[in-house]
């Protein structure tokens, strides 16, 4: 089974004609609330392509956090590690989108950065009867690094999805099974700028002499670049027609978790996770365009 430790938020969106300057007040069109979050979203991929999931994250005492609380177990995830804080209010983001589909947002992570240490502790059974760890960069990183540690420690395959980027640790890179930027992410972190296989080769490396052991750059359209011991190379992604690419590096995630935690090799995985980010982008949304494993059985 798969742990997601990581962020929950609700995404609240008004559509617009265009976006208010300060100290405007416009109408705007349509409101639309859906969950979000990278936590949740990478944990309701990995469970709805195959993956059996438990969530630990941080809720306020409020609405949005008893939400998420129903939505997530209706994806069929454990929210046993879906704690309450009572100081902080739930994660939320408000997002303005205007004619152009250009969009503004702000993110207000309350409730989700004070998932502590202590809390992971409190939970920590779950990542012992896990086999895979997921994590990105919406908690604090001293609970990040806690869990990576634990879970090496104990030879648990952790998989960091360094979003949003910031730098980190060389005790948590040691740590890593597999971290999986994308060329942003990659840029930020190496101070390489991936153009080419030669170009993510150095990158990769990079990431090696600080101790992780497999590489995975995703590269949109192109798929993802995979570097490990065995295999160092392009993994391309089915070619489709693109028609909103949020919850694609999301989803390449929890389908990654999901097909390693069901016993596939690297190649497979990263294989079934192309294919599976692939078709997302195909659909309007986040967590609303994260396929099954039925519908991706089906063509597009
Ligand atoms: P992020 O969404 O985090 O910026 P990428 O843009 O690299 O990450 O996309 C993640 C994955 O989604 C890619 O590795 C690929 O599998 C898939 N993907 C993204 N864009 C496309 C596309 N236009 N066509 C096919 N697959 C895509």
């Amino acid at each position: 089974s798969i742990l997601v430790a990581g962020s929950s938020n609700t995404d609240m969106v008004i559509m617009a004609d265009h976006f208010p300057s300060p100290g405007e007040t416009i109408l705007g069109g349509r409101f639309l609330m859906n969950p979000g979050g990278k936590g949740a979203n990478q944990a309701v991929a990995a469970a709805r392509l195959g993956g059996n999931v438990a969530f630990l994250s941080k809720i306020g005492k409020d609405v949005f956090g008893e939400e998420t609380m129903a939505h997530l177990k209706t994806e069929g995830i454990d929210v046993s590690g879906v704690a309450v804080d009572d100081q902080q209010p739930s994660g939320v983001a408000q997002i303005i989108v205007d004619k152009n589909a250009e969009n503004c947002i702000v993110v207000a992570p309350g409730a989700n950065m004070t998932l502590s240490p202590k809390d992971a502790d409190t939970h920590i059974q779950l990542l012992e009867n896990a086999e895979v760890l997921l994590m990105q960069l919406e908690i604090p990183i001293e609970t990040i690094v806690y869990l990576a540690e634990k879970a090496h420690e104990w030879r648990k395959k952790t998989i960091l999805n360094p979003a949003p980027a910031q730098k980190l640790p060389d005790e948590l890179y040691a740590c890593l099974y597999a971290i999986t930027p994308n060329e942003t992410e990659t840029a930020f972190l190496t101070g390489i700028k991936v153009t080419d296989e030669i170009t993510a080769g150095q990158a990769a490396d990079f990431f090696h002499k600080k101790g992780v052991k497999t590489v995975i750059i995703t590269l949109g359209a192109a798929g993802a670049y995979v570097s490990s011991v065995d295999f160092k190379g392009i993994l391309s992604a089915p070619a489709v027609s693109a028609l909103d690419t949020t919850a694609a590096g999301d989803t390449f995630n929890g389908a990654l978790a999901a097909a390693l935690s069901n016993g596939k090799d690297l190649e497979s995985a990263v294989a079934f996770a192309n294919k599976a980010a692939a078709r997302a982008v195909t659909k309007m949304g986040a967590q609303s365009s994260i396929p099954t494993l039925e519908e991706l059985s089906k063509p597009v």
